[in-house]
């Protein structure tokens, strides 16, 4: 397949050197010109459980500068850099290409169907892990899995050969008509853990330090999970609820994204998260004072950032 990835950060970069090694042929589309410079000049460098190596099979540019149609397009932009990318990107995009989402947050469908039929959008989370520290390289350690799924609810042709595709690379992705449940059960995760880190710069285990932090998490948990119901999602509460008190417990260094972003003066994907699940819960008339809170917290954060 002709692949293009549009935005090839840390989860990008990952995604397209294993399609790349796999045998696609594969193009990176970005703006971090260091980046791009130092793949086209040595490669991109993985460092996975795979060991570390070098992936040189693969063309990377700005995506102004995309002039074949992919048949398959993959955004992986921070979620508000989603629409400017396909903007531009646009010498990607052909009758035939199909769309993927496995970015963080809501609205992601939503966005990538501004740009093609809903037929030929798809859907999805991955638990994959990635950093980049360095332009050129990235790091993944650990396991992870893609559950996706047209975003229309019906499977296509176009999703079959995709899940095969990042299914052969190794990133163990398969079909699942409960999409929906799977993204809003990591949206709760996030907009609790997330949210709380940005705006107290605690790691996830310092939010235990005082013992109304795992209440709060908790009770954002179950605030996201109501929204879900009164839109039909069967988010599983309970099971959101046992993974913040695992995180909390024992991932109790890291610092989520959304904190990492805060960190290095970028802005956060509060909107999409956090701020996504307020707007669906204005639709439904419920109130969800603490998710509401967070969202303006942090959005004063994003402001003081780009001042
Ligand atoms: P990242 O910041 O490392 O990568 C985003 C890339 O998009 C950057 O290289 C940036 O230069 C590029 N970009 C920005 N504007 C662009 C534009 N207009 N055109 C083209 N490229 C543009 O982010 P990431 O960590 O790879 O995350 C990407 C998405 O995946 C996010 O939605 C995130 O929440 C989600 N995600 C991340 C992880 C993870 O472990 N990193 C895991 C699961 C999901």
């Amino acid at each position: 397949m002709h692949i293009a990835i549009l935005g090839a950060g840390a989860m990008g970069s990952l995604f397209g050197g294993l399609l790349a090694e796999a045998g696609h042929r594969v193009v990176l589309l970005d703006v971090d010109d260091a980046h791009l410079r130092a793949i086209n000049q040595d490669g991109l460098r993985l460092s996975t459980d795979a060991g570390e190596r070098i992936v040189a099979n693969l063309a990377a540019m700005r995506p102004e500068a995309a002039r074949e149609a992919a048949d398959l397009l993959i955004v992986f932009t921070k979620t508000m850099h989603t629409e400017a990318a396909l903007n531009a990107a646009r010498g990607a995009l052909g009758p035939q290409t199909a769309l993927l989402s496995l970015q963080n947050g809501l609205g992601n469908a939503e966005r990538l169907a501004k740009f093609a039929d809903a037929s030929r959008v798809m859907i999805g989370v991955t638990t994959w892990p990635a950093d980049k520290h360095q332009p050129g390289r990235v790091n993944s350690h650990g396991a992870g899995t893609i559950r996706m799924m047209s975003a229309n609810g019906t499977p296509t042709p176009a999703l079959a050969r995709a899940i095969a595709a990042l299914d052969e690379a190794g990133l163990a992705c398969a079909a699942d008509a409960d999409v929906w449940v799977a993204i809003w059960e990591k949206v709760a995760f996030n907009a609790a853990l997330n949210s709380l880190c940005a705006v107290t710069s605690c790691t996830v285990g310092e939010l235990t330090h005082v013992a109304e932090g795992e209440a709060l998490a908790l009770a954002i948990v179950a605030e996201v999970a109501a929204v879900a119901r009164a839109h039909g999602i069967a988010v599983d509460e309970a099971h959101v609820a046992a993974n913040v008190r695992h995180a909390l417990a024992h991932h109790r260094a890291h610092r989520p994204s959304m904190l990492q972003d805060v960190l290095a003066g970028r802005r956060t994907e509060i909107e999409a998260i956090n701020g996504a699940v307020v707007e669906a819960a204005r639709r439904k008339q419920i109130e969800i004072p603490r998710t509401q809170t967070l969202w303006t917290l942090v959005r004063l954060v994003d402001a003081r950032q780009s001042e």
